[in-house]
């Protein structure tokens, strides 16, 4: 299918052009006619799919032929995190740039006086995160009952981050005389639920099997005593060919350290999580698309949403407790036909379950590489405790500069001096601060989410 066959405006095909997609992806080729037809759509669609082209395309068609009131504004999207809501404005831009059409965003974190302003001119597409917008309409700088069209992005985030409550107040001051999109990577009975009550008669288009990961990700697991995740993380990075990655934690103060640390290693480090100001997120988001931020450690709601096609890796410093968090997790690499890896630290005697749940979600195993030289330490049940043990006291003493040999890619073997092979994450870190040479080789220092296509990668993806 062509993108013409899908009755978009020719201003619109031009925009799209103008980006270079040859065609609709799945999920854009099954929602954008429903939604230009005015139906009610339910997608099934995780990040990486194209989903959120699949409704800012026939937003923009529809919203064209209208105009907007002041602070009345036409349509509503409402997202978990602002830096998915600053993507989904993108799109606006990327898609509208030859419709006239007025935008605003409201989210938490930058002045609202610059918002009020756009509010009170008439926007088209307001594009809010629930408690932003909740706050101005309790203060009367905005009108709700004009609005024909509502998005409802990532709506199982919104659950997990407890957003549900603001979402039934938000959608009780809507008209019920609209059109209403809710997008989730998963469809937990919650989100069905809600589903139900919100939306009529809908349209279901799903591109993905529930909680699937993938093909284009490998994935790996470690166990590890907790006070050695950091040798344990540094290792593998050394042996893996990073060029940029995403480390998840599941703690803001272990982020905080994490980063620290690795910093202090020479990494090209940053964190990124919700107590940090809107400004610097989204300069800490610039510098690691620009590369030079190479590893962004952060929470599972600062780094959901994040649209950066070309991400080498995927850590996940700490199992997540959430085994859908781990879809999305994983989900940041591996995207647009491009190959990704992951690996992920446990800890036995704490991650079990948690590990359990994962391989039964994703209804898989996750390989389980012996690293050279780091302190592996397997949960007794695997009968492989006792093993380990005995091979990491006999390379233990060997720390860092234990001559790392064989992992998973074979091609960073012992030819590569270490200090070369580090560069690729660190090069961005030696031009923006002094490395701390001396902690280099320290050992014994410790401190402590699009989603793929599941089965089918489609041809669109692999092509380009
Ligand atoms: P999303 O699922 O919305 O996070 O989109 C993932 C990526 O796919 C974004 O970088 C889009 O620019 C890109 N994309 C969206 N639609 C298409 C398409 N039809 N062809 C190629 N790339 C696309």
């Amino acid at each position: 299918m062509k993108f013409e066959d899908l009755g978009l405006s020719d201003k619109l095909l031009k925009a799209i052009s103008d980006c270079g997609y040859d065609s609709p992806t799945p999920i854009q080729e099954q929602a954008i006619p429903h939604i230009l037809m005015a139906r009610d759509v339910v997608g099934l669609a995780q990040t990486g799919t194209g989903k959120t082209a699949a409704f800012t395309m026939p937003m923009i068609e529809i919203l064209e032929g209208g105009r907007a009131k002041a602070r009345m504004p036409r349509s509503l999207i409402l997202s978990p995190t602002r830096e998915l809501a600053a993507q989904i404005a993108e799109n606006f831009d990327t898609y509208g740039k030859y419709c006239k059409l007025e935008k605003a965003l409201l989210v938490g974190g930058v002045s609202m006086d610059e918002q009020i302003k756009k509010l009170d001119r008439g926007v088209d597409v307001l594009i809010a995160t629930p408690g932003r917008l909740l706050d101005l309409f309790e203060r009367g700088r905005i009108l709700l009952n004009d609005i024909k069209i509502l998005v409802i992005d990532e709506a199982d985030r919104m659950l997990d981050m407890g957003f549900i409550p603001d979402i039934e107040k938000i959608v009780g001051l809507l008209s019920p005389m609209r059109q209403t999109l809710l997008f989730s990577a998963t469809m937990p009975d919650e989100i069905s639920k809600l589903t139900k009550k919100f939306l009529s008669n809908p349209r279901e288009v799903a591109v993905a099997a529930k909680s699937s990961t993938s093909k284009n990700v490998k994935q790996f697991l470690v166990w590890t005593d907790k006070r050695n995740k950091n040798e344990v993380l540094d290792a593998i990075i050394q042996q893996e060919d990073v060029k940029n990655a995403f480390v998840f934690c599941n703690r803001k103060r272990d982020i905080g350290a994490l980063t620290k640390w690795l910093k202090n290693h020479n990494y090209a480090a940053a964190e990124m999580h919700g107590d940090m100001v809107q400004a610097a997120r989204m300069n800490t988001l610039e510098d690691f698309k620009e590369g030079k931020v190479s590893l962004l450690v952060c929470s599972d709601v600062a780094g959901r949403g994040i649209d950066v096609d070309e991400v080498s890796h995927v850590f996940n410093y700490d199992v997540p407790f959430n085994a859908d968090d781990y879809v999305h997790r994983i989900g940041r690499t591996g995207r647009a036909g491009n190959e990704g890896r992951t690996w992920m630290l446990a800890v036995p005697g704490m991650d079990e379950k948690f590990v359990s749940a994962i391989k039964k979600l994703i209804k898989m195993d996750i390989e389980e590489p012996e690293i050279e030289g780091v302190k592996q330490k397997k949960p007794s049940s695997t009968g492989d405790q006792k093993r380990n043990e005995k091979h990491d006291k006999k390379r233990d003493h060997k720390g860092r500069d234990g001559k790392k040999q064989n992992g998973p890619r074979e091609k960073q073997s012992d030819k590569n001096p270490k200090s070369e092979k580090r560069s690729p994450v660190t090069q961005a870190d030696n031009r923006r601060e002094k490395p701390n040479k001396n902690k280099e080789f320290d050992v014994d220092s410790h401190e402590g989410s699009g989603v793929g296509f599941g089965d089918d990668v489609p041809d669109f993806f692999k092509s380009g």
